[in-house]
């Protein structure tokens, strides 16, 4: 049973919602522990990302003594790997991510919609360059930034339903499980983000990385990266469901401010 979630948006980047009003509905929805995610401010993507920390601290902050006593809520943040936040120690949690790919003196988002990505895709060049290109920010920002948690781990999928841009057979695997390998050895949880059903038939990560995953006993965090009220939950029944289908008995969920193994 799914008792706690820290990845969560609101009104201050690309959520629908307020921190009030997403706390109260993790509360109804049977929540005991909830924290907020989000997107830190990132120079070039003013679009999705919160105009000020110091403000979306506030608020969190007051939704906190709002809730004293019938909800833990947690300030975190989601950072993206090409403009981390500057005060870490300001946060519970940092969730790392990759949204954004550089070429050159760019930078695309290519998560946000097709035409971005064609336009990051015709900066390439070639298409196979992006997954290479993700899965070595992949490794780097894991190594060197060192995220509590790593969001969506395999997100470069999104809209490449179809294989649509790039191929996702066995050279993209061999990318994706090279990068796994150095997530498992470090200290970052792995989430298994139910928004994957936005866009694909799968969460992330895709089923062939849980295998990996569970081979070597690891375990991840269930999240539903909810950006309004009606996603405190969303698709986190059938994301458990395929942990189970897997194999996995357990995942990892923040509780009283810290890591708990809880049966599925
Ligand atoms: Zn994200
Ligand atoms: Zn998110």
């Amino acid at each position: 049973m799914i008792r706690s979630t820290l990845h969560n948006h609101t009104r201050h980047c690309d959520g629908k919602n307020t921190a009030k009003e997403m706390a109260q509905a993790a509360l109804e929805a049977g929540l005991t522990d909830f924290g907020f995610s989000g997107h830190a401010p990132a120079f070039f993507d003013r679009e999705s990302t919160m105009a000020s920390e110091e403000a979306y601290r506030q608020e969190i902050r007051q939704v906190q003594q709002t809730f004293q006593g019938t909800l833990r809520i947690y300030l975190g943040i989601e950072q993206d790997y090409l403009d981390p936040v500057k005060d870490r120690s300001a946060y519970d949690y940092v969730i790392g991510s990759i949204h954004n790919i550089k070429v050159e003196e760019s930078y695309f988002t290519f998560d946000w919609t097709q035409e971005k990505l064609e336009e990051l895709l015709a900066a390439l060049g070639d298409r196979e360059l992006l997954p290479q290109i993700y899965y070595e920010y992949m490794i780097d920002m894991i190594t060197s930034q060192k995220p509590d948690i790593i969001g969506h781990f395999d997100l470069v999928r999104k809209l490449n339903a179809g294989e649509k841009y790039f191929k996702e057979g066995r050279a993209y695997q061999k990318l994706a499980l090279n990068a796994l390998e150095v997530a498992m050895e470090s200290s970052s949880v792995l989430e298994l983000n139910a928004a994957g059903y936005r866009y694909r038939s799968t969460p992330y990560p895709d089923r062939f990385l849980l295998d990996r995953l569970l081979e070597k006993g690891q375990l991840v965090t269930v999240q539903a990266d909810a950006h309004d009220t009606s996603g405190i939950l969303a698709n986190v029944s059938k994301a458990v469901e395929v942990l189970k289908e897997v194999g996995f008995r357990s995942s990892l969920q923040w509780i009283k401010g810290k890591w708990e193994e809880v049966g599925l």
